[in-house]
C-alpha cells in the first residue's frame, strides 16, 4: 500500500488580481480537497493545504475551470509575477498590473506536459511528447527558480529589492513612462554556508514600457546560459551577477537587447506595508484592504472570514487582490454594495477592526513552515500570533502600538516570508529556537543583520523588550524601528549582500 501523501498545490496569480469567481473556486476547492482554509502567500498566489495524491488532478482541473492554473506556481522557471495591487495608490496602476501581467504570459513554460498529466490526458504535441519549444528557457531550463515584481513608487510592498528582477514604475503627470531595472535581488540563504547570502537587487537604468518585457526575457537568458548549474545553492542571478560583476552582467545584457538602459530615474520609497481599511477612489467604487493573520482564510470561532467572504464573492462585482503582505483587498467595490459587505464582515466577526491590533501584528509576516513545509526547522505561521501575544503587551506598555514595526518569522533561512527586509526578523533554527536579526527599514532598501543566535521566546522576549523601551524613549520624529538600531549603533547598516555576515 502506498502511504496517504498530501501535497501543497501553488495556484498563479499574476499581480494577485482574481475575480469573484476565481475566489469562489479556490474556497470550494480548499473543502474539497484542501485542508478547509486558503494561504495567502507573500508572493501573491494561493496555496492550498493537505491535498491528497489522489485528488490532485480534480483539484488542478477545478482550476482550471477558473481560468487558473499552477504553472511554474515551483520550479527552475520563473515564478509568480508581483505588483502593488492597491489601485487607489496610482492613476497608471491598470497600466503597470497589465504589464506585469504581459511578463508573466511571456515567462510562462510552453511545455505542455502539464495539460497532459493533468487536465484530459491528451498529448497535446502531435509528433512527440518531450518536444516541447521553449523560446525563453530552451530544453535546460533555469539553474534555479526566478522571481520578478513590480512597484509603484512610493509602496513598496512587492519588496521588488527581494527579486531577480525588480521593476520600479516611473510615472510623470499621470502617464507611465517606464520603468528603473534592478537585477539581483534574492533572499533565500543556508545556514553553516557563509557563500549563500540574502542580497538586495542593484539598479542598472531605465526602460520604456514598450521594452520592458524584451529587457526581462534578456535577463533571463542570460541568467540560463551564465548561471551556475553545479551548485544549486549558488545558482541564483544574485550569485551569478556577483561571480561576473555586475558592469559585465550589464555589458552582456546590452549586447543582447541591441540597445542601451536609459539613465535611472528618481524615485522614493516609503513604505512596503499595507495600508488597512476603505479607501473611495475618484470614479466612487471603493477599496477594502482587510488584515488577514497569516495570510490564513479560515473559519474559527467568533471570526469567520472564510464565510463571509464567500457571501460576498457572491455579488462582489470587483475583484479579490491579493497583497504581498498576505492580506486581501476586495477592489472596485459598487457604492451600493459597500454597506453590505461591510455588515456581512461584521456579522462574522470580522469586520476590519485594525485598531484593535497593534501595528506591529498588523505588518508581520509568516512562511507556513511546519508543519507544512518540509524545509522547516521550526514554526512560523502556527507560532507568530502566540509570541504577538507577548510582544504586544511590550509594545502597548511602551506606546508602541502604531509604530508599524515590520516583523516577519520563518522556519528556516530560505527566506519566504522575506525576513531579511524585516526591521525584526526571527528565523527559525530549531524546533522553539531562532534567529534574530534587526535594522532593515520600512523601504525595503536594506537588509537587516543577524543580533542574536538561538533564542527562546524568553530570550526573544528579554532581546526585543529593552530595544523597543529605548526606541519609545528616544527615536526621532518619524523614525522606524530598524533606523533606530542602525542610528544608535546595535547593528550595522547592510546593504549589500556580500556584507551581510561581515
Ligand atoms: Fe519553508 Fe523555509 Fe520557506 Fe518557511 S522559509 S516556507 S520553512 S522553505
Amino acid at each position: 500500500l502506498e502511504p496517504l501523501f498530501s501535497f501543497m498545490i501553488r495556484v498563479r496569480v499574476p499581480g494577485g488580481v482574481a475575480s469573484a469567481a476565481q475566489w469562489q473556486r479556490m474556497d470550494a476547492l480548499a473543502d474539497a480537497y484542501g485542508n478547509g482554509t486558503l494561504k495567502l502567500t507573500t508572493r501573491q498566489t494561493f496555496q492550498l493545504h493537505g491535498v491528497l495524491k489522489r485528488d490532485l488532478r480534480p483539484t488542478i482541473q477545478g482550476f482550471n475551470d477558473a481560468l487558473l492554473d499552477s504553472i511554474a506556481g515551483c520550479g527552475d522557471v520563473n515564478r509568480n509575477v508581483m505588483c502593488n495591487v492597491n489601485p487607489h495608490e496610482s492613476v497608471v496602476h491598470s497600466e503597470v498590473q497589465a504589464v506585469a501581467a504581459n511578463i508573466s504570459a511571456h515567462l510562462t513554460p510552453r511545455t505542455t506536459a502539464y495539460h497532459e498529466i493533468w487536465l484530459d490526458g491528451e498529448l497535446q504535441n502531435t509528433t512527440e511528447a518531450t518536444d516541447d519549444a521553449e523560446p525563453v528557457y530552451g530544453k535546460t531550463y533555469l539553474p534555479r527558480k526566478f522571481k520578478i515584481a513590480l512597484a509603484l513608487p512610493p509602496y513598496n510592498d512587492s519588496d521588488i529589492f527581494s527579486n531577480d528582477i525588480g521593476l520600479i514604475a516611473i510615472e510623470e503627470n499621470g502617464q507611465l513612462l517606464g520603468f528603473n531595472v534592478a537585477v539581483g535581488g534574492g533572499l533565500g540563504m543556508t545556514f553553516g554556508l557563509p557563500e549563500t547570502y540574502p542580497r538586495l537587487a542593484d539598479l542598472i537604468g531605465f526602460v520604456p514600457t514598450e521594452n520592458v518585457v524584451d529587457v526581462c526575457e534578456k535577463i533571463v537568458t542570460i541568467q540560463r546560459d551564465w548561471g551556475n548549474r553545479e551548485n544549486r545553492k549558488l545558482s541564483r542571478l544574485k550569485y551569478t551577477i556577483d561571480r561576473a560583476g555586475l558592469p559585465a552582467f550589464v555589458a552582456e545584457l546590452h549586447q543582447r537587447l541591441g540597445y542601451e538602459l536609459a539613465e535611472t530615474r528618481p524615485y522614493q520609497f516609503h513604505s512596503s506595508s499595507d495600508a488597512f481599511g476603505w479607501s473611495i477612489a475618484s470614479n466612487g467604487l471603493a477599496h477594502l484592504v482587510l488584515f488577514v493573520e497569516g495570510g490564513r482564510v479560515l473559519d474559527r470561532p467568533g471570526y469567520r472570514l472564510k464565510t463571509a467572504l464567500r457571501e460576498i464573492s457572491a455579488f462582489h462585482t470587483g475583484e479579490f487582490r491579493l497583497t504581498g503582505n498576505q492580506n486581501l483587498i476586495l477592489a472596485n467595490i459598487e457604492p451600493a454594495h459597500r454597506v453590505r459587505i461591510q455588515a456581512i464582515l461584521e456579522s462574522y466577526g470580522a469586520a476590519p477592526q485594525a485598531e484593535q491590533f497593534t501595528a506591529l501584528r498588523r505588518n508581520a509576516l509568516a512562511c507556513v513552515a511546519l508543519p507544512t513545509c518540509s524545509q522547516a526547522f521550526a514554526e512560523a505561521e502556527r507560532y507568530l500570533p502566540q509570541l504577538l501575544d507577548k510582544l504586544d503587551a511590550v509594545i502597548r506598555a511602551y506606546g508602541l502600538a502604531e509604530a508599524g514595526i515590520l516583523i516577519r518569522m520563518t522556519g528556516c533561512p530560505n527566506g519566504c516570508a522575506r525576513p531579511y527586509l524585516g526591521e525584526i526578523a526571527l528565523v527559525g533554527k530549531a524546533p522553539g529556537r531562532y534567529n534574530l536579526y534587526l535594522g532593515a527599514n520600512h523601504a525595503g532598501e536594506r537588509l537587516n543583520k543577524l543580533y542574536r543566535k538561538m533564542l527562546d521566546e524568553d530570550g526573544i522576549l528579554r532581546e526585543l523588550a529593552p530595544l523597543l523601551a529605548a526606541y519609545a524613549a528616544k527615536r526621532q520624529l518619524g523614525e522606524g524601528f530598524g533606523d533606530f538600531v542602525v542610528r544608535t549603533g546595535v547593528v550595522v547598516a547592510t546593504i549589500h549582500g556580500l556584507n551581510f555576515h561581515a
